[in-house]
């Protein structure tokens, strides 16, 4: 099959635009190598639950426990129920937004080339970081122990000679830094390695992180009002009765987002703000009438990632009322005057996209930069910073209770 050239500029970008429909499908494995030179993402162990076995099968009554079989049949048919008032306005608002979700999914179904090439992205038999069995730092615990401000990472960066001038010459420099509460700055000429409790970390070039709790997270505003950001990406823990969200991070009162500083740290010419949100009507009123307010923010565009399986299959039923399978951003612009036609060197959002990927590890999201390029106002690079990350990317700021977390070496292999 000879290969189209949107799928050999994928193989490069890790970004695919659609025919017709303005969808995009990311690879997010591709998309982050572009951040390392001597290291790459494995893409078993950032797709580890492509690599799972398959759950159970309800109904497989050899290997159910008795308990669990009876909690089934109490659970087999569960009455239907009349849908309160914020739920039909939840459900109102996914049957608006059913059709360009349709759409974009019936266009990757369409597309055998790119479903081809990405039924063998999650194939292969490469190391599966198993949960159980390696134990990862756990940031946000050590991060409220009274040794907090004791803990050092060391970290070995590779920066050009001082004196010599002969080309790829480099001298290794080992430095130590506080690793709670401090801004480190990564400035060296590829990936800077880091040493922490006997764990090793892949550092992208030029990233930056302050790994603090919220109540610190005012040390992030610059000095300078013509250092701010121009994307601000925003994926809170936000409160819901998840069980498996409340095991993998602590969650915080959505009434405390309204203290985040995002207009202090907006670029004066202008920033491309981001916010994950789940599909909770009441957080949408929260967030649509008070908190982007607050912020600065008027009239956002909602954006969808659809969550896919490497087959290009949905990943659940797209009408299952608790379990879509799909979660949105919405973006909006800080000191930009969106009444004008144009940016002077950016787009403006002009209504909603669907963006599809295969999901990572829980609540991981895609990366975002190289789809939203064409939309960030103020000078180019971007300067670009996430609130509540846990990796880190080249050029950008990551704060959060974890943001070494998706750094671990365990995630990478050397080229
Ligand atoms: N964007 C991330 C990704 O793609 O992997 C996921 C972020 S997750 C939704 C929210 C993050 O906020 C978690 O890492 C959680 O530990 C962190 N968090 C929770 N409470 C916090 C607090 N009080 N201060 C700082 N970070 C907090």
């Amino acid at each position: 099959m000879e290969i189209c050239d949107e799928l050999r500029s994928f193989e490069a970008t890790g970004v695919y635009r659609l025919d017709g429909t303005g969808a995009t499908f990311l690879d997010p494995v591709r998309l982050l190598n572009g951040s390392y030179q001597r290291f790459r993402v494995v893409p078993s162990a950032y797709y580890s639950r492509s690599f799972e076995p398959p759950p159970r099968q309800v109904g497989d009554l050899e290997t159910e426990q008795p308990e669990k079989r009876r909690k089934r049949k109490r659970n087999q048919k569960p009455k239907p129920r009349e849908l309160n008032a914020m739920e039909r306005i939840a459900e109102a608002r996914h049957q608006e937004a059913r059709p360009l979700l349709l759409s974009a999914h019936e266009s990757l179904i369409k597309d055998k080339q790119l479903l081809e090439y990405l039924s063998k992205t999650t194939d292969g038999k490469e190391h599966t970081p198993d949960a159980g069995s390696v134990s990862e730092n756990n940031f946000v615990e050590l991060g409220t122990s009274w040794r907090a401000p004791f803990y050092e990472i060391t970290i070995c960066f590779r920066k050009p000679h001082i004196l010599g001038n002969w080309e790829g010459s480099f001298d290794v420099q080992k430095t130590s830094f506080s690793l709670f509460n401090s801004i480190i700055n990564v400035e060296a000429i590829d990936e800077a390695e880091g040493e922490f409790q006997n764990r090793h970390y892949i550092l992208p070039r030029e990233s930056c992180f302050l790994m603090t709790d919220f109540k610190h997270v005012r040390d992030l505003i610059p000095g300078r009002s013509n250092q701010g950001y121009n994307l601000i990406v925003v994926d809170p823990p936000w409160e819901n009765g998840c069980v498996r969200q409340k095991e993998a991070y602590p969650t915080l009162p959505n009434r405390y987002l309204l203290y985040l500083p995002v207009k202090e740290l907006a670029h004066p010419s202008g920033a491309l703000l981001v916010l994950w949100i789940t599909n909770r009507e009441k957080l949408w009123v929260f967030v649509e009438q008070e908190l982007l307010p607050t912020w600065g923010v008027k009239d956002p565009t909602v954006f969808y990632w659809l969550k896919v399986k490497p087959d290009g299959s949905l990943i659940g039923d797209l009408d299952l009322f608790h379990h879509r399978p799909y979660e949105c951003l919405l973006l909006g612009y800080i000191n930009v005057n969106t009444d004008a036609k144009q940016g002077s060197n950016f787009k403006l959002l002009e209504g909603s996209q669907v963006i599809m990927s295969v999901p990572g590890a829980h609540s991981r999201k895609p990366p975002l930069e190289k789809l939203l390029s064409e939309y960030i106002p103020g000078p180019k690079p971007p300067r670009c910073i996430e609130l509540f990350a846990r990796e880190l990317f080249p050029g950008w700021t990551s704060w959060g209770n974890e943001p070494l977390h998706f750094q671990d070496s365990m995630y990478f292999a050397e080229k």
